[in-house]
């Protein structure tokens, strides 16, 4: 949606709370395209309409840098005819301009996921040229080990014949069968038994079947790159989750679905 309310605009630019901006504009002190204004509510589309409050133009923000914990169910994209959208988890002021995500997660990955209407700043971080490293978390079936950590770092043939750039693997925690996951630091293994919850069941659950929690570092972005990757190897990623790009990190405090603007700092660390 391209449009937001005018009260809402003028109070999100603190020009007073709704119904005070109700009284403003009763009183005849703000126009819009140079005609008076008669409806509080009337809708604005702020990179269009030129809206004058006491004889000065208000311009609202035109940039906006959004940092949403992705959940699993939505897609990267700013349109769907079925699905909802990464924009549609946003507030309808932040929408109005016309933000949209910086690549893609696919629709059951989770975390990191940079959204905004900088164009400069979203080619760079994409551009292959850049390599911009990408760490993602992934429960992976099977034992991963030090062949695959040496394979990713040689680079592994995807299904179509590419061949990666050097990756960098570890491995966090693991756990067999029943066991509990093991892993040198606590943390891992909580994160890890939380992982294999939110893993989607396979109709028959596999008995004993080894698990793996694993860290992956990559500096491109080819398509379902991570689950090719491991298919590569006879893998299978059962659960992902991205946790930093470039010099962004995850917000722990953000919950799936959850967003914050940037802080300066981040943004600082963009440019
Ligand atoms: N790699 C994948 O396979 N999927 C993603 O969503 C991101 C990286």
């Amino acid at each position: 949606k391209a449009t937001i309310r005018l009260d809402k605009m003028l109070g999100n630019l603190g020009y007073g709370t709704r119904s005070g901006i109700k009284i403003l504009v009763k009183q005849g002190a703000v126009t819009v395209n140079g005609k008076t204004a008669k409806d509080h509510g009337m809708q604005i589309n702020p990179n269009l309409d030129i809206v004058v409050l006491d004889g000065e133009t208000i311009r609202y923000r035109d940039t906006v840098y959004v940092l949403l914990h992705k959940p699993a169910g939505v897609v990267s994209a700013t349109e769907d005819s079925r699905d909802r959208t990464v924009i549609d988890l946003l507030d309808e002021d932040l929408a109005v301009l016309s933000p949209f995500p910086v690549g893609r997660l696919d629709k059951d990955t989770e975390g990191l996921l940079l959204i905004t209407n900088d164009g400069k700043l979203s080619h760079e971080l994409l551009s292959p040229r850049k390599h911009v490293p990408k760490t993602y978390r992934a429960l992976v079936s099977g034992e991963v080990g030090a062949e695959d950590a040496e394979a990713f770092r040689l680079g592994v043939a995807l299904d179509d014949g590419y061949v990666t750039m050097p990756a960098e693997l570890s491995v966090l925690a693991r756990s067999k069968g029943d066991e509990l996951p093991s892993a040198a630091v606590e943390k891992h293994a909580e994160e890890m038994a939380k992982a294999i919850e939110l893993a989607p069941r396979e109709e028959e659950p596999v008995q004993h079947a080894a698990l793996s929690w694993i860290e992956l570092t990559i500096h491109e972005g080819k398509f379902h790159q991570v689950k090719r990757m491991f298919e590569a190897v006879g893998k299978k990623v059962l659960y992902l989750r991205r946790v930093s790009m470039g010099p962004l990190q995850l917000d722990p405090a953000l919950a799936p679905g959850e967003w914050r603007e940037l802080t300066e700092e981040e943004l600082d660390s963009l440019r």
